[in-house]
């Protein structure tokens, strides 16, 4: 098994610097069909309200992502070996028409589903997340386990406007999308528009866990209760760089202080293993705010510790599998 699976450029003989940045290092493919993940770029941050500029964050990941070795220090799990993962490029996008751009996002991600691979993607802003979910969720709503500063579940902006950064969750709770009472957003803070923003959300079934309740209990059992809300049903994993601490990752359009430190992130995301997972995203990565590159390897590291999940979880469902 994996003989035929895609590698990454070998750091010991191309040096980590040269040669064509894709996501890890590995082959830029032109469709996912034969991939078990297709890691994928959305680079539209159409939905900004405020500071844009996520629009970036594809290409500024793969940089950094040329920092990601082979081998997952804790599982010792090694990805590459047993999931063929290869970057499929960016979707289309249309930066001046919103709507056109949701419908390209929606196009390319069924596109990676019928070619019968994960998608792992990189934004953009968090609105990407809603037609990544359309085409996901087409048959039936999943979980969802979302990681932000922001509930992003307000109504609408900018004259009724329904389509924002800050509105994805409650479209997506319209829609029928996400399951609310499998929803459940860690890491919220920050100021609010008002003291019932949240309300809505927490009346559909959201779970919010407040960073101040995340403080207080710690990962492990935070996360022993998200497996308990999301069960063993499909559901999907959102990461906004924002739920990082500003101080680690300035690179973002809405920052908010009192954030995870980036080795709360990896054990948040590591403590996912084992669930029913049907895609993941890192969103909000927004290099023109960017110090040294640190939030772009932030948002890297993310990518490689959700990678690592979605490969185990291929790992395992083929074992189950009749050969
Ligand atoms: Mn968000
Ligand atoms: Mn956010």
């Amino acid at each position: 098994m994996g003989k035929h699976f895609h590698q990454p450029v070998d750091a010991t003989k191309v040096p980590r610097f040269a040669g064509h940045a894709t996501f890890m290092r590995l082959p830029a493919v032109a469709s996912a069909h034969g991939l078990d993940i297709a890691l994928a770029g959305i680079p539209w941050d159409g939905g900004t309200t405020n500071r844009a500029g996520a629009r970036h964050g594809p290409r500024e990941v793969r940089n950094y992502s040329s920092l990601m070795r082979s081998t997952h220090h804790v599982f010792k799990t090694e990805p590459f070996k047993i999931a063929n993962i290869a970057d499929v490029g960016d979707l289309d996008v249309n930066p001046i028409d919103l709507l056109d751009g949701l419908r390209l996002i929606e196009a390319g991600i069924a596109s990676i589903l019928e070619a019968g691979a994960i998608p792992l993607c990189v934004g953009g802003d968090h609105l990407t997340t809603l037609p990544v979910l359309r085409a996901i969720a087409k048959s039936q709503a999943v979980g969802l386990i979302h990681f932000d500063a922001h509930s992003d579940t307000n109504d609408t902006y900018f004259g009724n406007n329904p389509f924002t950064h800050g509105t994805p969750f409650r479209r997506a709770i319209e829609e029928k999308l996400i399951d609310p009472g499998r929803t459940v957003q860690i890491g919220i803070r920050g100021s609010i528009y008002g003291p019932d923003e949240h309300d809505w959300a927490i009346a559909q079934g959201v779970r919010i866990i407040y960073m101040e309740e995340f403080a207080e209990r710690g990962a492990e059992d935070v996360i022993a209760e998200v497996r308990r809300i999301v069960g063993g049903l499909p559901t999907y994993v959102t990461f906004d760089i924002d739920s990082i601490d500003p101080s680690m990752a300035p690179g973002t359009g809405t920052p908010e202080i009192g954030g995870f430190s980036t080795r709360e992130a990896q054990q948040l995301i590591r403590l996912l293993d084992g669930l029913n997972l049907v895609g993941a995203d890192i969103v909000e990565v927004a290099p023109p705010f960017d110090v040294g590159g640190m939030t772009s390897i932030a948002g890297a590291t993310m990518m490689f510790e959700l990678m690592c999940i979605l490969a185990r979880q291929i790992d395992r469902t083929r074992g189950l599998l009749p050969s």
